[in-house]
């Protein structure tokens, strides 16, 4: 039995080969996280395929979501993106190369007799395939060409044996031959197919780790013979569980899952969601929470997860969660700042203090954004919060207010002292103050410490809105 033999001095060539027929979702996604890490833990080479052959599934719009979703995650690519499409005169030279070496056989069977075929051998409980009756033997007399019939190519699977393959995640898999029929490689219109055109892809671009999702197990045994009968030995393969939703049900945008891109949208890191995705599948021990140079430091194939991953959002914003914490609050602002803009408001100078103060109440930075749009743009107290904290007895307080704010230093020590100068005055307890003034300035009662948050504002926006009690 002969297993890929990978050659540890060669340099790794891994693949991201995605189909765009629809919006790629976390689960497609992390078929390319996978790949990507082990070349850059590695120091191999990542590669982007797009595999558009499906002209009516295909679209640009969906290349473009691949493309845009890869780069906010920082999945940088180092060759390509090789279109498929683009590559239909490599695929018929190559299918070209196997007609001569006698690999493939015209097969002129019918749709209907095709149909006739399957029909009998399910009466039989037969597994359905292709009987081979075209398929030239020594001594076999074919059956005569039909007139004006274009055949399609079939491939030549060996006969007899199996082929085996130690996949990185489900351990050995070994499927015999004869389960396998004669692959259809060549459509009528002499297009190659599917299966083919990504054995010529992997030979072409040299992919040493073939790492994708499971749904392709059923595919390898075919294309290692296919990788045979052009003389080459087919790369490492690992076949990743399925991502499950939150229902429990494989990942798919038929079933509401979510652009990539829409994460970003919502407010959610690129490193929170490369260590969220890292984990859905694979681990390091009992770590839940790491950067991206961690995990690259530790990604191998052989921490790879035997079952299917669930789908977290909650875990999902928690892990964002930690992200933001620790982020670098100069780090954090550009990206409220790009939140903020979709609002229309221009940040400044003061948004990374800003987030210093409030990223620890927040899981995104659409939360984020929330807080620091009571720094910009003005604030509307809930009608609730206002009738609860902002009373006739509280006026004479938040007039002392304003006039000590009006005179003092506009910093964290001056501020301090104006409160403390107004409830030494009225004889009051610093909730008392605090509560109505956090409601008029900020629109809410719960947040950080108020010498902190009104440093923050510019003065006459405090003053402006304590007068509006
Ligand atoms: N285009 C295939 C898909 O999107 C992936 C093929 C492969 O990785 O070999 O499922």
């Amino acid at each position: 039995m002969a297993f890929p033999l990978f050659d540890m001095t060669a340099q790794v060539r891994t693949r991201f080969a995605p189909s765009p027929t629809g919006f790629i979702h976390l689960g497609n996604i992390r078929s390319a996280l996978y790949p990507w890490a082990f070349a850059r833990a590695t120091g191999g080479t990542f590669i982007l395929r797009i595999e558009d052959t499906d002209l009516e599934r295909s679209s640009q719009a969906a290349v473009d979501v691949i493309i845009e979703g890869m780069k906010w995650l920082g999945l940088d690519h180092d060759e390509g993106p090789f279109y498929q499409m683009q590559r239909m005169d490599r695929y018929k030279a190559v299918l070209a190369e196997m007609v001569a070496a006698g690999h493939v056989y015209p097969c002129y069977m019918s749709m209907a007799e095709l149909d006739a075929l399957r029909e009998r051998q399910m009466a039989n409980k037969e597994k359905p395939r292709y009987d081979g009756t075209w398929r030239p033997e020594p001594g076999k007399v074919l059956p005569p060409v039909p007139e004006g019939v274009q055949p399609v190519l079939r491939f030549k699977n060996p006969q007899g044996g199996v082929v085996a393959w130690e996949d990185k995640v489900k351990g050995l898999i070994e499927i015999r031959n004869d389960e396998l029929d004669d692959l259809v490689i060549a459509r009528p219109d002499g297009t190659p197919t599917y299966n083919f055109c990504v054995v010529v892809d992997d030979i072409d671009m040299a992919i040493t780790h073939v790492i994708r999702g499971d749904d392709h197990v059923n595919n390898t045994p075919r294309q290692i013979n296919i990788f045979r009968a052009l003389g080459k030995e087919p790369p490492v393969y690992a076949h990743l569980p399925t991502v499950l939703n939150e229902q429990g049900e494989k990942m798919s945008k038929r079933n509401g899952a979510k652009p990539v891109t829409q994460y970003r949208d919502e407010g959610y890191l690129p490193d929170a969601m490369v260590n969220y995705l890292a984990r859905l599948g694979w681990s390091h021990g009992d770590d839940e929470i790491f950067s991206r140079e961690q995990f690259l430091q530790w990604f191998n194939l052989d921490h790879l997860g035997r079952s299917a991953a669930q789908f977290d959002e909650a875990k999902l914003r928690w892990v964002n969660a930690q992200h933001m914490k620790a982020m670098d609050d100069t780090a954090l602002a550009p990206l409220v700042a790009e939140q903020l803009a979709k609002r229309g408001i221009t940040a400044d100078g003061r948004l990374s203090r800003i987030c210093g103060l409030f990223k620890d109440r927040c899981d995104t930075t659409v939360a984020l954004a929330d807080w620091a749009s009571a720094f910009y743009a003005d604030v509307t107290p809930s009608p609730e919060e206002r009738a609860q904290h902002i009373t006739e007895a509280i006026l004479p307080l938040l007039a002392t207010l304003v006039e000590q704010l009006s005179a003092c230093a506009w910093d964290k020590a001056g501020i301090s002292s104006a409160i403390k100068e107004t409830i030494a005055a009225h004889g009051v307890k610093m909730p008392q103050l605090a509560m109505p003034v956090r409601v008029l300035v900020m629109g809410t009662a719960q947040t950080p410490s108020l010498d902190a948050v009104l440093e923050l504002h510019e003065k006459q926006t405090v003053l402006a809105r304590l007068k509006n009690a």
